[in-house]
């Protein structure tokens, strides 16, 4: 299925295309605390909950558990680190990195770009 990418900017083509990542505390999505749904940028797919969003302090909206079945991860080892590089499973598309240092109950962090995400508010 190809997927349109027309609506996206050229920063968010260079994060979900090509693995970028956006400034720390640069992200629209950092401070969002409504209730609602973050959607895949590209593809509109739901990944997380904002039931699941918490405050890391990393600089990147972070959230401690995922929709499971839409998420895809790779080992990712640029920058000399070994990382778990986590994709949008329906379009490949390039979310961010998760580690294992988030809080109860999963214990995971999912580091996630604003610039991958949407935010979409429940009315
Ligand atoms: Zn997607």
């Amino acid at each position: 299925m190809a997927i349109n990418k027309d609506h996206l900017t050229a920063e968010q083509i260079q994060v979900t295309q090509f693995c970028g990542t956006e400034p720390p505390f640069s992200g629209k999505l950092l401070n969002e605390k409504r209730i609602g749904n973050y959607v895949c940028a590209v593809c509109k797919e739901i990944l997380f909950d904002s039931s699941t969003k918490y405050e890391s302090g990393s600089g990147w909206p972070s959230f401690f558990d995922a929709v499971a079945e839409k998420i895809e991860t790779k080992e990712d080892t640029t920058l000399g680190m070994i990382r778990t590089e986590i994709l949008c499973k329906i379009c490949s598309s390039h979310l961010g990195h998760i580690f294992p240092d988030g809080p109860k109950p999963t214990g995971k962090r999912y580091c996630v770009n604003s610039l991958s995400l949407e935010f979409q508010v429940n009315e």
